[in-house]
């Protein structure tokens, strides 16, 4: 057994077998006569402290798996130090014996209100108060390993929430271009649609397609085609700037925009937005047949859908409208 009289410490770890007393009596004698039981149990660390007005700062600080309180001390009532240990958060728990000189059975019950969890009659037993001791720190240390297993528990699953979260974020999102992906885009276009034939609203969509990329990729190499596929998607998310809208990567170098409550003019501006916003960003295309940058065509299509209406019929539109844009020359609007 250690014995630090009137030596706090650090503060208790409750993995550790030990059990830690803390002894708060105005009265050196109980404090020797109580050292010296304990002084038996080589397992029972020993803290006494004479001083009341200390005894709360003192627990705090140890964390003993159990207080062995006196009520009578000069100026402070032992009750209204239980009080304050359960009142501070770093002692509420821990279990409190009191020790009294009295079986005043109304003194015991004032005790019991007031949060002590067991009460003595000074001096009982070494086996009586050891038992105690052994009994009320057990409990103590259960009480809380439980709450750290507890804790634990609580901060892996947030954790796995937050990987769910990031998950089903990545699990949208394109890896090349961070656009959305084709699979959040159907997801996206099946909601759109309902709701636009709930509302009787214009659901436009555009689809836009890189001109002449396979030369670009043959002239200028696999890697100089990604950037390129990153830009454009780049300058496609500035032109979606309702937080409805949704830029997406339909499939190598064709893209989508969703455009919920678009009406075909919105459309049809927009779309020439983003072909200009491609143009401007001077991609050196040497290969072209169209200019000497980069230049994409754009199909628009609008609906307001009827009820029991399939969506597909208005990707259909879009792309024939692609389709006759890049017949019509490419680097335009249809
Ligand atoms: P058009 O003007 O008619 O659209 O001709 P195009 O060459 O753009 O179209 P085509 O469909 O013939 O070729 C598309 C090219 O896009 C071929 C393919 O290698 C390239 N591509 C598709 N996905 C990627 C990608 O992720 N990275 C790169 N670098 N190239 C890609
Ligand atoms: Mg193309
Ligand atoms: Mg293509």
């Amino acid at each position: 057994m250690t014995n630090e009289f009137m030596s706090p410490e650090t503060a208790f770890d409750p993995s550790a077998k030990s059990l830690m007393v803390l002894l708060v009596d105005d009265q050196l004698m109980v404090g020797e006569a109580i050292r010296r039981t304990l002084i038996t149990q080589p397992d029972i660390h020993f803290h006494f402290c004479a001083n009341p007005a200390e005894a709360v700062a003192v627990a705090a600080q140890i964390g003993p798996t159990v207080v062995l309180q006196d009520l009578v001390m000069p100026g402070v009532d032992g009750l209204t130090l239980v009080r304050q240990y359960r009142a501070n958060p770093a002692t509420a728990d821990i279990p409190i014996v009191v020790l009294s000189t009295t079986e005043d059975p109304a003194v015991k019950s004032n005790a019991f209100m007031a949060g002590a969890n067991d009460y003595l009659v000074k001096l009982p037993s070494s086996v009586e108060l050891i038992a105690r001791i052994r009994y009320h720190s057990k409990a103590y240390s259960i009480q809380l390993q439980r709450d750290l297993a507890f804790r634990a528990l609580r901060e892996s699953q947030q954790q796995l929430m937050e990987t769910n979260i990031k998950l089903q974020r990545l699990s949208h999102v394109d890896g090349l271009t961070e656009l959305s992906n084709r699979r959040y885009f159907d997801q996206q276009i099946d909601i759109e649609w309902k709701r636009a034939t709930r509302e009787q609203s214009p659901l436009s969509i555009l689809m836009i397609d890189i001109d002449d990329f396979k030369r670009f990729n043959d002239t200028y190499g696999h890697p100089a085609g990604d950037d390129a596929l990153k830009r454009v998607a780049r300058s496609m998310q500035t032109c979606a700037t309702r937080s409805s809208d949704v830029a997406a990567r339909f499939g190598g170098e064709e893209f989508a925009l969703l455009l919920p409550a678009t009406p075909l003019g919105g459309a049809q501006s927009l779309a020439e937005n983003l072909r200009l916003g491609v143009h401007e960003l001077q991609i050196l295309h040497g290969a072209s047949t169209v200019a000497e940058c980069m230049t994409v065509s754009v199909g628009a299509a609008t609906m307001i859908p009827q009820h029991g209406d399939p969506f597909l019929p208005l990707i259909e539109t879009a792309d024939k409208a692609l389709y006759e844009a890049k017949r019509a020359g490419k680097n335009c609007v249809r």
